[in-house]
């Protein structure tokens, strides 16, 4: 099982990017392939639902396809998610969300928490 399997049992999500798209047979255009730093860029505001049509189309189909980021918007979805409900006290967004920073970690080799970095100047 791959680590994005993981973190989408984990999320519960049930939309997965699939390999299929809408690209055939639509005209093209409406849509403009955008680059993982504006799709993170837009994520809040995606969330919020704040973009406009395009932007808002552009960024959802950019997250329907990237692998990379995909994770993150439903990360922060389920996070938005659990700390709207977190006032019963039932949850904890914090264990969530360590568990799939340690899955991105895991997947982009990233160093660990706990390794030593300079201190901010
Ligand atoms: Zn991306």
């Amino acid at each position: 099982m791959t680590v994005f399997d993981r973190l989408k049992r984990l999320l519960g999500s049930p939309d997965a990017p699939t390999s299929h798209s809408e690209e055939d047979g639509r005209g093209s255009g409406a849509c403009k392939p955008i680059s993982c730093m504006e799709a993170m860029a837009r994520l809040q505001e995606y969330l919020d639902r704040e973009l406009d049509e395009v932007s808002h189309q552009e960024a959802a189909h950019h997250f329907s396809m990237c692998q990379k980021c995909f994770p993150h918007l439903k990360l922060e979805e389920r996070f938005r998610d659990l700390l709207h409900h977190s006032q019963e006290g039932e949850v904890c967004p914090d264990h969530l969300k360590e568990q799939v920073l340690e899955l991105l970690a895991a997947e982009g080799g990233e160093p660990r928490e706990g390794k030593e970095r300079p201190p901010p100047a």
